[in-house]
């Protein structure tokens, strides 16, 4: 009697060092588009935003970026930032058909699609449709594609993995085409700033900066350990992108089973200063509600996450009998839930966060009245 082999493992992508991803962004979509239909606006700046006190920037041209503009800031800063500008309220209908037209050009190089946002994508191109010799090739076309049906700019990033790909779009940012060779990779994070790495935001930075990390190169330095002692999961996390190693697969139309957004301050906050944080947050997640396509139906919870200086999370969450349906309802409800919070009024807060739950049709939630 011979003895079985051991069972092989086979996994259905293409072993990691030989995948190949290109992450596409749209240079400053919405305020693209817009100029793109409005031929006056052209070279001017461009801000896309609603009016009113608590509105945030959608998108900016860059001709507004030279002012500081950014999206995401409050409209009234921009205004301040840029008085000349032309201010428009986002037209999301028409951004959305736009996008569609992009999400078709990907789709006849892959199906291996995964959209982040209207204007952004994870592309797994490791085999794609036309059989090009490169994943290079395919990117320069899919650039060229957009261009020529859209009128519009992209660009992107080629890599190994996900979050190469992505500091590589931003890399020749705007339009422009960057690759990352899989031997290229760690000549090429070597010099970068670690804030360059995604998810490194202002409070890691400073806290590796502590230690005298400033490059990528010098976090590299650390072990695993060391980082994972001294960061937790973050600390797996900054070993892998020091490397340039992400294992995470490009997983196409994932239903949105929730939407969130989460700041870390740059120093902790008591109850009372975390507040104002809410109003932003909610604003920063109702922006990317009002982008959704309604296809994952409407969202009736909603969550309040808060992190302690003593890295507690905490979450508190709130379903109301009418989902929420503006941004100040759901402002209003994560400041209620803030409110409720138990804690000593000593404790002091090193993140925030606001989400959304509990996606449903919008019809399952109308039919219910009528059952009585
Ligand atoms: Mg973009």
């Amino acid at each position: 009697m011979s003895e079985l082999p051991p069972a092989t493992h086979v996994a259905d992508a293409a072993p990691i060092a030989q995948r190949k991803i290109v992450h596409v962004d749209m240079d400053a979509f919405y305020a693209s588009v817009e100029q793109r239909d409005h031929p006056e606006w052209r070279g001017r700046p461009v801000v896309v935003a609603w009016r009113g006190m608590r509105s945030v920037v959608c998108a900016a041209s860059y001709e507004a970026r030279v002012f500081g503009v950014r999206s995401a800031m409050p409209a009234t800063r921009a205004e301040r930032l840029c008085p000349d500008a032309i201010f428009t309220p986002p037209d999301f209908p028409r951004y959305r058909a736009v996008s569609a037209q992009i999400r078709a050009i990907f789709h006849r190089y892959t199906d291996l699609v995964e959209p982040l946002s209207l204007d952004e994508a994870y592309l797994d191109v490791t085999h794609n449709k036309p059989g090009l010799a490169t994943a290079t090739a395919v990117a320069k076309q899919i650039r060229a594609d957009i261009r020529a049906e859209t009128e519009l700019n992209a660009s992107a990033g080629v890599a190994p993995n996900k979050v190469l790909a992505k500091i590589a779009s931003d890399w020749r940012k705007p339009n422009g085409l960057f690759v990352i060779q899989p031997h290229e990779i760690t000549d090429f994070l070597s010099p970068l700033p670690v804030r360059k790495l995604p998810g490194v935001g202002g409070a890691t930075e400073k806290a590796l900066a502590a230690l005298g990390i400033v490059t990528v190169a010098e976090l590299r330095v650390h072990p695993l350990a060391e980082l994972v002692a001294r960061f937790g999961k973050q600390g797996k996390r900054l070993y892998e992108l020091a490397r340039g190693i992400d294992e995470r697969l490009v997983s196409p139309d994932q239903p949105r089973r929730s939407l969130s957004a989460e700041t870390t301050f740059e120093s902790d906050r008591s109850r009372v200063e975390v507040a104002p944080a809410l109003d932003e947050l909610a604003a920063r997640v109702w922006r990317h509600v009002a982008t959704a396509d309604g296809a994952e139906g409407q969202a009736h919870t909603v969550v309040l996450k808060l992190k302690t200086s003593e890295f507690r999370t905490i979450t508190r969450s709130h379903t109301p009998a009418t989902p929420p349906s503006s941004m100040d309802e759901l402002a209003g409800i994560a400041q209620g839930l803030l409110a409720r919070v138990e804690l000593d009024e000593s404790t002091r807060y090193r993140l925030a966060g606001v989400g959304l739950s509990n996606f449903r049709e919008a019809l399952e939630s109308d039919a219910q009245p009528a059952l009585f």
